[in-house]
């Protein structure tokens, strides 16, 4: 698997930094940000080192449709029942501050620190 000693979600995913994880499997990982915008915010990571969603590709379609099949489903687990906002940064003029690729995914009653 592609993984990238310099990047910050590849030693969570190494376990080299700790995280609050919400999900794992052999490829996804789940876990809180740690500067929440909502009450519930979670990040969505293939284990995979891939920057960002500019470098997927058709290789990657069924690893995108699970970490957006996940979002659901973590959402009704850690309680989220009235909706939830998915977010995908790409690149600069997108926001994207950490090379390696995520889906905020955030829920939970608003008023929200942001977005
Ligand atoms: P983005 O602008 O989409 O690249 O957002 C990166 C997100 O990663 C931000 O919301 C950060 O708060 C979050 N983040 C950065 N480092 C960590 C970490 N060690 N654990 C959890 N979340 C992090
Ligand atoms: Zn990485």
């Amino acid at each position: 698997m592609n993984t990238d000693p310099d990047c910050i979600f590849c030693k969570i995913v190494a376990g080299q930094i700790p995280a609050k994880k919400a999900y794992e499997d052999a490829e996804l990982l789940a876990f809180h940000d740690i500067h929440p915008w909502a009450p519930v915010h979670v990040l969505i990571i293939p284990k995979l080192h891939l920057a960002s969603l500019a470098e997927a590709g058709p290789e990657h379609e069924a690893l995108l449709g699970r970490m957006l099949a996940l979002a659901p489903r973590l959402m009704r687990e850690l309680g989220v029942n009235d909706g939830f906002r998915s977010v995908i940064n790409t690149g600069p003029n997108g926001g994207q501050e950490v090379y390696h690729l995520h889906m905020h995914v955030m829920g939970g009653p608003r008023p929200w620190a942001r977005g």
